[in-house]
């Protein structure tokens, strides 16, 4: 039987290389995070057989199924993409996720530092920013990131490895680019003041192209991969 998503991966793995060319860009500097919420573990399964690694979950209880169903290593490797809240925090650790993309506070982020230090482990996370007004979405409003990034300094068991950003929703994608710009230039002022930040998580189905050229190291699509998600 043909796998039902290697066409799609392949046309999303095109797409990739071609907007990291138009950049000047390397197509091995963008990890493809697939995104697998309300995605069955069998079109997981197939999705890895057609080469995928990386894997976005944005519900701590799917997630941790999921993982239970079909493992994490070097194989694969899962990625944390929703809200996460403090009660929460402890699964969210647990459940070994390679990256959470979303503290946006400075008390998720000590939450979190307690959580790994009780459980033995050191975590790689990101920093959500709040580019947009819309009250849907989440993320630290810019005047708090340097704070979160200070507290970030003394959390010992958190490595902050960049940031995670969403632009309002356009029709024209074209539009999301000033907000994926924004998103890098408080990446570059943060790498000035000394915090290392390797990681631009941004870009969706719609406008991941313009992510990458905009700089993202990791973009995370579902759609484009899995088709669309019952609502
Ligand atoms: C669902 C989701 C995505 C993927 O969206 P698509 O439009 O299906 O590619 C990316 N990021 C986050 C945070 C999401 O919740």
């Amino acid at each position: 039987m043909q796998n039902p998503v290697s066409e799609n991966i392949e046309i999303v793995r095109r797409k990739i290389a071609d907007a990291a060319r138009r950049a000047g860009r390397k197509p091995e500097e963008i990890t493809l995070v697939a995104v697998s919420k309300t995605v069955s573990p069998e079109l997981i399964r197939a999705a890895r057989e057609a080469g995928l690694t990386d894997f976005g979950e944005n519900r701590i209880q799917e997630a941790e199924a999921k993982i239970k169903a079909l493992g994490a290593g070097p194989g694969i490797r899962w990625h944390f993409i929703g809200h996460l809240q403090t009660n929460k925090a402890g699964a969210a650790i647990g459940a070994g996720f390679e990256l959470i993309h979303t503290i946006d506070s400075v008390k998720l982020l000590d939450v979190l530092d307690a959580q790994a230090q009780k459980q033995g482990k050191s975590q790689r996370a990101l920093i959500e920013v709040k580019l947009s007004a819309e009250p849907s979405k989440h993320g630290v409003p810019e005047e708090g990131l340097f704070e979160l990034l200070r507290a970030s300094e003394r959390a010992a068991h958190i490595r902050i490895e960049g940031l995670m950003g969403m632009p309002p929703y356009f029709p024209e994608a074209e539009r999301a680019r000033p907000f994926f710009a924004r998103l890098r230039a408080l990446r570059e002022k943060a790498e000035k003041e000394g915090f290392g930040l390797a990681h631009l998580s941004m870009g969706m189905t719609h406008d991941f192209e313009i992510a990458i050229e905009e700089g993202a190291t990791l973009v995370r699509v579902g759609t484009a991969i899995f088709g669309g998600r019952a609502k």
